[in-house]
C-alpha cells in the first residue's frame, strides 16, 4: 500500500496494534543498500514501513535538494517485490505544514544534536544537516511509531547521532544498524552514484581502496593515526577533491592518536563533483 499522508499511516499503524513494526526511512531512489535494510526489517519485524521523503530541511542552499533523483513509482515497484506492507511517500508540506515544506518561524521545536556530534566528519561542511535528519526522523517515529528503525552503516555519523539521540529522548525505537553494501568493484551503493560517469564510477573507487588500504596497514600493525592517514595520499590524483579523512572511536567518535579494534575510517570525497562518503571499521563489525 502507498501512503501519501499521515492520516493514512495512523490509520494502518491501529489496524497493526500489537503486531511488530520496523521503520526503514529513506530518500528514495532505491538500490541494493536500502533493500537490505528492508530485508533485515523483513526477517526481524511483523510489518515493514518503508518511508520515501527527500528532507527538504537537511539539504543546504547550495545542495542538490532539487536534483536529487525522485522515482517513487520505481521505488514502490520494488518494495512490493520486497514484501514491503506500506510505503509512506509524504510531501514536503505534509511533513512541514505550518512553514508549507519548510520549518517556519512558527516551529517551535525541532531536534538539535550536540555540537560535538555535529562539528565534524559531514556536519562540518553540511551546516544544520543533523538538526534536519534527527528533526524528521523524530518525525516519522511520532507518525509511524516502530519498534524497531532500520539505519545504514554507509552513513555511520547519522546512525550515531540517531542512537543518541533515541537515547537522550526516551525514544522507544531499536536501532538496527545494517553493513554497507557495495558494488563487485568495491564502490558503496549510493542514489548519488546516478550523476557519475562511467569514467567517474572508476574515479569513485579511491574511496574504498583508500579504506582497505588503511585497513591492511592497520592489520600489519601500525596503529599511528596520522600515520595511516598519510597512507592516502598515494592513491589521490587532481580527479579527487577530498573532504575529510578521519580516523575515530566508532561508537563516541572521539579522536585517537592510535587506531585500535573500535576504530573506524570515514572519508568524503567529491568526483565529478558529486560528494561521495564510506567507511570502514577497522576491527570487527
Ligand atoms: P538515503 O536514502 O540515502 O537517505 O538512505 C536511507 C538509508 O539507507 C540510510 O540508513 C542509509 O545509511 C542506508 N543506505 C544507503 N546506502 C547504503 C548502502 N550502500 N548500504 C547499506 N545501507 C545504505
Amino acid at each position: 500500500m502507498l501512503a501519501h499522508t499521515i492520516e493514512e499511516v495512523r490509520e494502518k499503524r491501529q489496524e497493526w496494534k500489537g503486531l511488530k513494526i520496523g521503520l526503514v526511512p529513506t530518500m528514495g531512489a532505491l538500490h541494493e543498500g536500502h533493500l537490505s535494510l528492508i530485508k533485515k526489517a523483513k526477517e526481524v519485524c511483523d510489518k515493514v514501513v518503508v518511508s520515501v521523503f527527500v528532507n527538504p530541511i537537511q539539504f543546504g542552499p547550495s545542495e542538490d535538494y532539487d536534483k536529487y533523483p525522485r522515482t517513487l513509482d520505481k521505488d514502490y515497484e520494488l518494495c512490493t517485490k520486497e514484501g514491503v506492507d506500506l510505503v509512506f511517500a509524504p510531501s514536503p508540506s505534509c511533513m512541514y505544514p505550518e512553514g508549507n515544506g519548510k520549518l517556519s518561524n512558527d516551529t517551535l521545536t525541532y531536534v538539535c544534536p550536540p555540537f560535538f556530534y555535529v562539528n565534524k566528519l559531514c556536519g562540518k561542511t553540511r551546516v544544520g544537516h543533523f538538526d534536519g535528519v534527527c528533526t524528521v526522523v523524530l518525525k516519522l517515529f511520532n507518525i509511524v511509531q516502530p519498534d524497531l528503525g532500520f539505519f545504514g552503516q554507509k552513513d555511520a555519523q547519522q546512525v550515531i547521532i540517531i542512537k543518541k539521540m533515541v537515547r537522550d529522548l526516551n525514544v522507544p525505537v531499536k536501532i538496527v544498524q545494517c553493513p554497507i553494501v557495495r558494488e563487485e568493484s568495491g564502490l558503496a551503493l549510493s542514489s548519488r552514484n546516478k550523476y557519475l560517469s562511467e569514467e567517474g564510477k572508476k574515479e569513485a573507487l579511491v574511496l574504498s581502496r583508500i579504506l582497505n588500504n588503511i585497513k591492511a596497514c592497520y592489520n600489519k600493525g601500525i596503529t599511528d593515526v596520522a600515520a595511516l592517514k598519510e597512507t592516502a595520499y598515494g592513491f589521490l590524483t587532481d580527479k579527487h577533491d577530498m573532504e575529510y579523512l578521519e580516523i575515530l572511536d566508532r561508537n563516541t567518535l572521539e579522536e585517537k592518536s592510535k587506531a585500535d579494534k573500535d576504530s573506524i575510517v570515514l572519508i568524503a570525497c567529491r568526483v565529478e563533483g558529486v560528494r561521495l562518503i564510506d567507511n570502514i571499521y577497522l576491527g570487527e563489525g
